[in-house]
């Protein structure tokens, strides 16, 4: 299943994306809540009480409510997730543009939550902030609570996957002794379109993954290349932090970044950024300016 929120931003309502059956039709998307009104969103307790399962036979029931996709805007396919993790430097030849430091354990850090929208959504630049850049990543949703998980167990523990645009103040990234805040400005986390679930993805460690701004790709790898793997990555952070539903891990991102080229590629207003991972979903965001 391909979940979607959709509507305006703040007021999303729970659905799921239906690919058309032939070229000549258009996708639609099917209206969970309009069927099944206690389904509120996709949040913690959704991920906690069999939404999946629900959803899945919402779309077997014969009076479906079906709506055109065509015009609709997308939200982030996850309701206010408990916490967004992000690994630093999970990809060798990133890390070497960097810093040249492969790190030996995960570094991890977090964006706030305030920080998602949609994948279609403008990026807005805050005022005199001028070096931004994308990081495209897949990111793993995850399904039910997670603590102390073997690593042999992991996949259980995933909802599913959905891409995420790391987008980030490398000024102000490099200026602090931690990421946060350059990580953290309003509009600075694209997340979706899909949450694709993890039944239709045999093995997420085989995905190409690209980013390109008016149309020229900076980044063009795969998650072949994950320096620490998912598997790993859950056991690592639910030894001692404990991952709940709903949550968001995102896994790194391949080299290419703009602000790592010479000369450096930063967005600028009027650009379009365009990040895809391979069968998971394509964002593609115009880069404005804040309104004084
Ligand atoms: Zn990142």
């Amino acid at each position: 299943m391909k979940l979607i929120r959709f509507g305006a931003a703040g007021n999303e309502r729970p659905g799921v994306w239906l690919e058309p059956a032939t070229p000549a039709e258009r996708p639609m998307l099917l209206d969970v809540r309009a069927m099944a009104f206690d389904i509120e969103d996709y949040n913690e307790h959704f991920f906690a009480h069999f939404g999946l399962e629900r959803v899945a036979n919402l779309l077997r029931e014969p009076g479906r409510k079906l709506v055109p996709a065509e015009g609709i805007r997308l939200g982030p396919p996850v309701a206010r997730p408990g916490k967004i993790i992000c690994l630093g430097k999970n990809y060798a030849a990133h890390a070497q543009e960097f810093d040249a430091k492969i790190p030996e354990s995960p570094i991890l850090f977090s964006k706030a939550g305030s920080a998602l929208s949609g994948p279609m959504d403008p990026i807005i630049l805050p005022k005199n902030v001028t070096r931004v850049d994308g990081e495209v990543e897949l990111a793993v949703v995850i399904g039910k609570t997670a603590h102390h998980v073997a690593e042999r167990d992991a996949f259980a523990y995933v909802a599913g996957y959905t891409v995420l645009n790391d987008v980030t103040d490398r000024e102000a990234q490099r200026a602090a002794g931690q990421w946060f805040r350059g990580k953290s400005p309003d509009t600075f986390c694209p997340l979706g379109p899909f949450l694709v679930t993890r039944d239709e993805i045999p093995d997420p460690h085989r995905l190409q993954l690209t980013s390109s701004i008016n149309g020229q790709v900076l980044q063009d790898g795969t998650t072949a290349d994950l320096i620490f793997n998912i598997p790993f990555l859950i056991a690592f952070i639910s030894a001692t932090i404990t991952l709940l539903p709903g949550d968001i891990l995102a896994t790194g991102t391949p080299a290419g970044i703009g602000s790592a080229r010479t000369p450096p590629v930063y967005l600028k207003p009027g650009d379009r950024i365009e990040c895809a991972v391979e069968g998971i979903g394509r964002q593609n965001n115009p880069v404005v300016k804040d309104i004084p």
